[in-house]
């Protein structure tokens, strides 16, 4: 990045849902003003090195911009726009607070550059994707990550929006040179890294209505058929995904829900509803708690009715 006018500044905030980290972008304006993207979580220390950074560039923050809501990304806006005095920009959905809300395809400017907002749901419905066009850069917060894939966790995930954004990004800006997302490292290779997302969905779904041939009939039963190889802590997650592709297929009417008459055994019960002090350490309690979707008070799964349903009769 050295020639690049993007810096990184990556949070101390490690877990198995964060990578290394959450990654803050400082972006010179060219003006002596700079963009910030995602100050990430309400670390002071954080928030502190970003406006270190800012300084020992000569630069002046000028604009926040938050790509989703979730407390890995958005919460470091706050004290960040209170030390700094720079407007905080969202997508109109957002639940934290910002001072303008963005649309679709609008500019955020400073001098003369110009950031894109893009509206990119799927993983969070408030979730935005700036576009740099002066570098080619597409800033892709957890629609994008350098390693690995994103959770997509009902409710605020949803499967085929997500699919619909890949393949927007995919569409739209082939162009591209660089995806520097959320957590990890910077992608080099955009339209390969949005193949293999698209293609690695497409694969997996294909995997949970194999699993469902072969007799598999409650969400924990397929999560151990297509999930075989993930480590047990991630199996969670894997039934978070398995909820959001069958939703997307029952939609669809592809897979058909049904009531089971009897309560989770407690191995079902451990990946439907699990305990998280078992998968993360405190701090990173409320962003695996977001980021599996069970943030908004639905902690039962009874309130989850397709998760107790045998899937079947297709
Ligand atoms: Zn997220």
């Amino acid at each position: 990045m050295s020639e690049s006018r993007v810096r990184r500044v990556r949070a101390a905030n490690p877990s198995p849902m964060t990578l290394d980290g959450t990654n803050t972008y400082l972006i010179d304006a060219g003006d002596g003003r700079a963009f910030v993207i995602d100050p990430g979580p309400a670390i002071p220390e954080h928030i502190e090195a970003i406006c270190t950074a800012a300084a020992e560039a000569g630069l002046t923050i000028g604009a926040i911009a938050v790509t989703h809501g979730h407390p890995d990304h958005a919460p470091g806006a706050a004290l960040l726009a209170e030390k700094t005095h720079a407007p905080v920009y969202a997508h109109p959905e957002a639940r934290f607070r910002h001072d303008f809300a963005l649309s679709d395809w609008e500019y955020l400017t400073l001098g003369e550059t110009d950031l894109r907002a893009i509206y990119a749901p799927g993983h969070a419905h408030d979730h935005l994707v700036f576009w740099l066009d002066d570098e080619a850069t597409l800033f892709t917060g957890d629609v994008v990550i350098g390693s690995g894939t994103v959770v997509i966790a009902p409710p605020g995930g949803d499967m085929r929006v997500y699919q619909t954004t890949l393949d927007r990004l995919r569409r739209e800006f082939p162009n591209a040179r660089r995806i520097d997302g959320g957590h990890g490292e910077s992608v080099e290779d955009p339209m390969a890294k949005l193949d293999e997302y698209i293609a690695h969905r497409r694969s997996r779904e294909r995997e949970v209505l194999d699993a469902l041939d072969a007799g598999a009939a409650t969400i924990p039963a397929i999560v151990e058929h297509v999930y075989a190889g993930i480590p047990h802590e991630l199996w969670p997650a894997a039934a978070r995904q398995v909820l959001a592709y069958l939703i997307a297929l029952e939609r669809e009417g592809r897979v058909k829900s049904k009531h089971f008459d009897r309560p989770p055994t407690p191995e079902e019960a451990a990946i439907l509803d699990p305990d998280l002090s078992r998968i993360v350490d405190p701090a990173s309690r409320a962003v695996a708690a977001a980021e599996l979707g069970i943030d908004r008070g639905v902690t039962r799964i009874e309130e989850y009715e397709a998760i107790r349903h045998r899937l079947g009769d297709r």
